[in-house]
């Protein structure tokens, strides 16, 4: 059965919020799931926009990459490029703190402790709660435990037409792995599992569901 093409807007990998100018803050992710979400989505003949934080995989043939690397940089690209998706998948592990300022210069080593003073970041998700929007957000969340109660509660603060939840205190799926488990909870109370596999069967999974559900916003 034919599908009507999307837009899919998708933002990926970490983010680095800067130190001083060679230090930074980031994570682990490495924008493996964002990457074969926007592999599968083209594969299905929808439209790609990905966000990239700093990654080292090549962009997927027919997709327009933007490449940003502060959690700053991200959120501005998003908002930039809403007007013109379908759907927004908030695949990245955007950074939740930053230096409260960067240093311009090479932070000297010395004997004393160093205390780095860290704000949070701006939420990007948090950010389109409010909004009247037309196009449906997908937020990912990557626990250590209690893995449903804290994907549902971030799918009712920001306000998301589903979270994907992974447990990413394994080693052998999630984060950096090419396998993943997955549970995706939905607005309605409703979930479906989608027991371990390669990144790129649970992103064809992703697509199939996330397609069924943009029909309906
Ligand atoms: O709160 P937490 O960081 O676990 O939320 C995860 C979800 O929120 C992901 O979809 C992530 O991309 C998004 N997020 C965001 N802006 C932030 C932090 C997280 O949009 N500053």
């Amino acid at each position: 059965m034919a599908t009507e093409p999307l837009r899919f807007l998708i933002t990926a990998g970490p983010t680095r919020e800067p130190i001083d100018p060679i230090r930074y803050l980031s994570n682990r992710s490495s924008g493996k799931m964002a990457y074969a979400i926007a592999e599968a989505a083209l594969a299905a003949k929808h439209e790609v926009m990905i966000v990239s934080g700093p990654v080292s995989l090549p962009a997927p043939e027919g997709a327009r990459v933007s490449k940003v690397v502060t959690s700053d940089q991200m959120y501005e690209a998003v908002h930039e490029q809403l007007p013109r998706c379908d759907v927004l998948v908030m695949c990245a592990a955007v950074a939740d703190y930053k230096p409260v300022k960067a240093s311009p210069f090479k932070i000297k080593k010395g004997a004393a402790a160093l205390i780095l003073e860290l704000v949070p970041t701006r939420d990007i998700l948090a950010s389109l709660a409010d909004k009247e929007r037309k196009y449906l957000v997908i937020g990912f969340a990557a626990e250590t435990n209690e893995l449903e109660e804290n994907a549902t509660k971030k799918l009712r603060e920001k306000n998301c037409d589903m979270i994907v939840a992974n447990d990413v205190s394994r080693n052998d799926r999630g984060m950096e792995s090419d396998e993943n488990e997955v549970i995706i909870f939905f607005r309605n109370g409703q979930s479906t599992k989608i027991p371990r596999t390669s990144k790129k069967n649970i992103a064809r999974e992703l697509v199939k569901i996330i397609s069924t559900h943009a029909k309906n916003v």
